[in-house]
């Protein structure tokens, strides 16, 4: 699956840009996400570079999880990792990718990260935004809809998301310290997790 890989290439690429905008809304935390996440992105596409064999959706998805949890140390490491790991586990060597494997893959992806995060929705984090998007991939929303259709609706979604986050206080991670001091502003997690989805879009678009 080469094409994984330029995908992964591409939002590896936007998020590493956006570098500055995710360490500037991180300070309701302790800006340092866009860092983060430029650590973990910059690791797994060097894993990804060593890979001799590109073929298997599963091993594709387990080297960005291995490499975002031995390469972050801040509290997305692990959540974004797990995640990863989650969805790797949800596929198998020849999985492709049609609607239904990728609502499989991202329930997955955010059932692992509740777990490992004790936490849900409304909590202004990742999940704001990774939630809405798996529902664009469930039967009810998904239904007459191809797949591309679907990642479009799940940028909306994840607009959205990201957008509520702004009205509401963070009860996780380290920007729930200022409890209601961090409403107005936007989750730098659930900004990250935005502009994946985007620039999956985006990278399918052209
Ligand atoms: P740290 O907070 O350790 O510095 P980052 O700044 O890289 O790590 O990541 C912060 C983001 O991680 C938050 O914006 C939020 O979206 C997400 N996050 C933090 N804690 C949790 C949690 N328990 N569950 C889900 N997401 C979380
Ligand atoms: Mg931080
Ligand atoms: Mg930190």
């Amino acid at each position: 699956m080469t094409r994984l890989k330029d995908a992964l290439d591409h939002i590896a690429e936007a998020v590493i840009k956006q570098r500055d905008l995710l360490d500037r809304l991180d300070s309701i935390g302790d800006s340092d996400h866009g860092t983060n996440m430029a650590r973990g992105f910059t690791a797994a596409m060097e894993e990804l570079e060593r890979l001799n064999d590109l073929s298997s959706t599963k091993v594709v998805f387990e080297t960005v999880g291995t490499a975002f949890a031995e390469s972050i140390g801040g509290a997305s490491g692990p959540l974004y990792a797990t995640a990863f790991l989650r969805a790797a586990a949800a596929c198998d060597e020849n999985t492709t990718f049609n609607v239904e494997n990728v609502e499989k893959l991202l329930n997955a992806a955010v059932e692992g990260v509740k777990r490992r995060g004790h936490s849900d929705a409304g909590e202004k984090t990742m999940l704001d935004v990774l939630i809405p998007v798996h529902k664009c991939f469930t039967p009810e929303e998904a239904k007459d809809k191809t797949l591309y259709q679907c990642i479009e609706a799940a940028v909306k979604a994840a607009k959205d998301g990201l957008d509520y986050t702004k009205t509401i206080p963070a009860k996780k991670g380290r920007a729930s310290y200022i409890g209601e001091r961090s409403i107005g502003h936007e989750d730098p997690g659930a900004m990250s997790s935005l502009i994946m989805v985007r620039e999956l879009f985006n990278f399918l678009k052209y």
